[in-house]
């Protein structure tokens, strides 16, 4: 079986300064990835990188078989990789069924009624709000809507740009547990980014440490959280 998504060598500049020095990275379908790292590390950038802003200067980015390094990112979208990216970056004044409909694709729309009630099932507290603004939601309910929207796009690949962010550890749960069920009932592939150590290496099936905007570490999520040196820098005390 071939990857779903293939980072090679990616080189990825802002002017003369170099943020990833040649990343590779595999994701299976059917996995779920998180590459871990500290502030600073790059890891929103590779996120970003994968969309085609900022587009990586050396290395390639296959997806699905096609090489999308070059791709603008409305068309990198339209081959059904979704993201909720850093920030969350809802629409505050748009009320929450608003915010999802601004995910669905033209393509999709005949799914529409189906898909929002999907994610009103996998996220309740969605459906209880669904005509609130954006803006007024908690970080949790914000970080849902966030995952929601993507998923509206019918993804093949869900990438997550640090879910765990400024959330209270049981929400952290809540959201984690939610992308799990996604993977096992619906097989979808996710990425993630995370500072959050402990949690991503604990829902993930595999996991990446980026140090400095180069992959020092690889292995299976539990491995990885076994591991002296993940512990030392990662989860001990953190
Ligand atoms: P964080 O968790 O804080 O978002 P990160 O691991 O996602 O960290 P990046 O945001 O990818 O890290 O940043 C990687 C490096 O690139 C950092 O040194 C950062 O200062 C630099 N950088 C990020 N965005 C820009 C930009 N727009 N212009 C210049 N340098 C940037």
């Amino acid at each position: 079986m071939s990857p779903l998504l293939h980072v090679k060598g990616v080189e990825t500049y802002y002017g003369n300064i170099r943020a990833l020095g040649g990343v590779d990275v595999v994701v299976e379908p059917g996995e779920i990835v998180c590459m871990i790292g500290a502030n600073g590390a790059g890891k929103s950038t590779l996120m970003m990188t994968i969309c085609g802003s900022p587009q990586a200067r050396t290395g390639s980015v296959i997806f699905d078989g096609q090489d999308i390094t070059r791709m603008p990112t409305h068309e990198i979208a339209r081959l059904r990789i979704a993201q909720s990216p850093e920030g969350r970056r809802i629409f505050p004044r748009m009320t929450v069924y608003e915010n999802l409909q601004m995910g669905a694709s033209l393509d999709n729309l005949k799914y529409f009624n189906e898909d929002i009630e999907k994610i009103f099932t996998l996220f309740p507290r969605l459906k209880e709000r669904q005509s609130q603004r954006g803006g007024t939601l908690s970080g949790g309910e914000q970080q849902m809507l966030s995952i929601g929207r993507a998923l509206m796009a019918r993804p093949k690949l869900l990438l997550l740009d640090e879910p765990s962010l400024g959330l209270a550890p049981l929400i952290v749960k809540g959201i984690f547990a939610a992308i799990k069920k996604l993977n096992e009932e619906e097989g979808l592939t996710v990425f993630l980014v995370e500072q959050n150590a402990f949690a991503a290496l604990k829902l993930s099936h595999r996991g990446y440490v980026m140090v400095n905007g180069q992959v020092t570490m690889s292995g299976g999520g539990r491995e990885l959280l076994a591991n002296p040196e993940v512990r030392a820098a990662y989860l001990e005390g953190g």
